[in-house]
């Protein structure tokens, strides 16, 4: 393992400097150039060049699957056992090169390394580990049928799964989707986003190295239009498990439809709701949450309690409270072992998230933040940032804004809530503060999301599912429902009377 703890800031940076980066893609147990030209990756960190990233065309794309083809077969017949040895070799894999990836990750990204080294790295080693675990555990039945014969449902893998993912969290949520999809005994092609492919590239080669059969896991680099694209409407590939946004979703459901109608698992966009009631019993606790569920990844979460709705007694004292609380999420050199938030994913999204900014000055009111800010000369840097006394039906409150900018709003009744709540076309999360236990399940149970967290915001854990309702997809990722996706049920009939 390598966490060395004494590391000062120059000291990321000369490692950082130090880091040869392989940006090729990784298809058939091997690094390939792709056929278009490389596209030069800068970090958002400091707008340095980090690699040449290939660019997949879709006959690359076809390599990847027909490796893919032919080797998921023999690797589901090798059997749970061997599948669960293998992912446990490559999670003891990532915890020895943890450095590495945390600092890839960070670079790549904007991440702050504190947190690529607390969250990003550690958690998808764990998730990893929980796949490993669970494969030898998916039991099938043996449902009752006439005499003279016996049942057996097992399940199976799918075949060839491909899995399209975002820049937000790049490593996470590529494991999320590759772990269960391996461990089930399916062959993964995988395109990460072209902003962040660097992380999931390194874990390719740890997989190799863990004794993943060439072909299982192929990572196909490149821009979603044309790489993206190309798996979605492959007619070899069985399944398409996809995080990304809402928009991007409807062509993939489109292309399936014209294609071979593969499976799709969507994990689509959020505007996610925190309710905190004037009888919440620590209001302080409640606004260090809120700034948690609102600026955490510089505010890049499809979860991101991005509304904050709050009962009318209690609004001017959790402003208050949610101001000091959100100066534990001030930008910094990411790379700064103390920063609290780092960079965003690139300029240009920064100054999207700022326009939203500017329309929130214009109709309402900044109670705080706003501000852009140059860093390591970078300037994707934003700080927290509150919006208030904007209409519940202004955009601000609807769309997805997944930057660091929360929008504050009062309600008088629960009701009132609940209906402000619910009024989006996404359902993701959903957080509610009370000390009421009876008004904790009455209010969970109204709202329509697919994670609430109840006095916290935002509840994740490899054992328990994490997709949405309405606009934000179908399909979940993380615990024993994600097998779902990998998965079909078999029935085997056999007659002996
Ligand atoms: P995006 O939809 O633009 O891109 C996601 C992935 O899809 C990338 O790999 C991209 O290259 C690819 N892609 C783009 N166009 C494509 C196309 N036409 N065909 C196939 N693939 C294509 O999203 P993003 O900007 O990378 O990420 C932000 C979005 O992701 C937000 O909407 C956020 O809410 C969502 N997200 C959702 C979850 C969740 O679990 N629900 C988690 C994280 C992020």
């Amino acid at each position: 393992m390598n966490r060395d703890p004494h590391h000062d800031t120059s000291d990321w940076h000369r490692r950082a400097a130090a880091l040869s980066i392989d940006g090729r893609a990784f298809i058939a147990g091997r690094r390939f150039a792709g056929s278009e030209a490389p596209r030069a990756i800068t970090s958002p960190v400091n707008g340095e060049m980090l690699a040449e990233l290939a660019s997949c065309s879709a006959d690359d794309v076809d390599t990847a699957v027909a490796a893919a083809r032919r080797t998921w077969m023999p690797w589901a017949r090798r059997g749970a056992l061997a599948r669960k040895a293998v992912l446990l070799a490559l999670a003891d894999l990532m915890e020895r090169d943890f450095d590495e990836l945390a600092l890839l990750e960070s670079l790549d990204s904007g991440k702050p390394i504190r947190q690529t080294r607390t969250v990003d790295v550690p958690g998808a080693i764990s998730t990893v580990r929980w796949y490993a675990e669970a494969a030898d555990k998916l039991h099938g039945e043996l449902p009752a049928v006439p005499p003279g014969a016996v049942a057996m449902v097992t399940k199976e893998p799918l075949g060839v799964v491909a899995a399209i993912v975002p820049w937000n969290f790049p490593l996470e949520i590529a494991v999320w989707k590759l772990a269960p999809a391996l461990a089930a005994g399916n062959a993964v092609v995988l395109k990460p986003a072209e902003q962040t492919s660097l992380s999931v590239l390194k874990l390719a080669e740890l997989a190799a190295e863990a004794g993943l059969p060439d072909g299982v896991l192929n990572i196909v680099t490149g821009s979603g239009r044309e790489v993206g694209a190309a798996l979605a409407r492959h007619m070899d590939v069985d399944a398409l498990a996809f995080t990304g946004s809402t928009a991007v979703s409807r062509t993939l459901l489109a292309a399936s439809g014209a294609s071979n109608l593969k499976r799709l698992g969507l994990e689509a966009g959020g505007k996610s709701s925190n309710l905190v009631f004037a009888d919440t019993g620590d209001l302080a606790a409640a606004a260090g949450k809120a700034a948690f569920g609102a600026f955490y990844n510089q505010g890049q979460v499809c979860s991101a309690n991005s509304r904050i709705l709050v009962q009318r007694p209690v609004y001017e004292e959790f402003a208050t409270l949610l101001q000091q609380a959100a100066e534990a999420f001030a930008p910094e050199d990411p790379l700064a072992d103390a920063a609290g938030n780092g960079a965003l994913i690139s300029s240009a999204h920064t100054d999207d998230v700022a326009a939203w900014i500017t329309r929130g000055r214009q109709d309402g009111e900044v109670l705080f933040g706003g501000g852009r800010k140059t860093i390591c000369g970078s300037d994707a840097y934003l700080e927290p940032t509150l919006l208030a006394g904007l209409a519940a039906e202004h955009d601000v409150h609807r769309d997805e804004i997944f930057g660091p900018v929360a929008v504050l709003h009062p309600f008088d009744t629960e009701t009132e809530a609940v209906a402000l709540a619910n009024a989006t076309d996404y359902g993701l999360a959903a957080s509610v503060w009370t000390s009421d236990l009876r008004r904790a399940h009455r209010v969970a149970g109204e709202l329509v999301a697919g994670t609430v967290s109840v006095n916290t915001v935002d509840a994740l854990g490899n054992t328990t599912p994490f997709g949405g309702f309405k606009q934000s997809g179908f399909g979940r990722d993380l615990s024993l429902h994600a097998f779902d996706n990998y998965t079909a049920p078999k029935t085997t009939w056999i007659q002996f009377g």
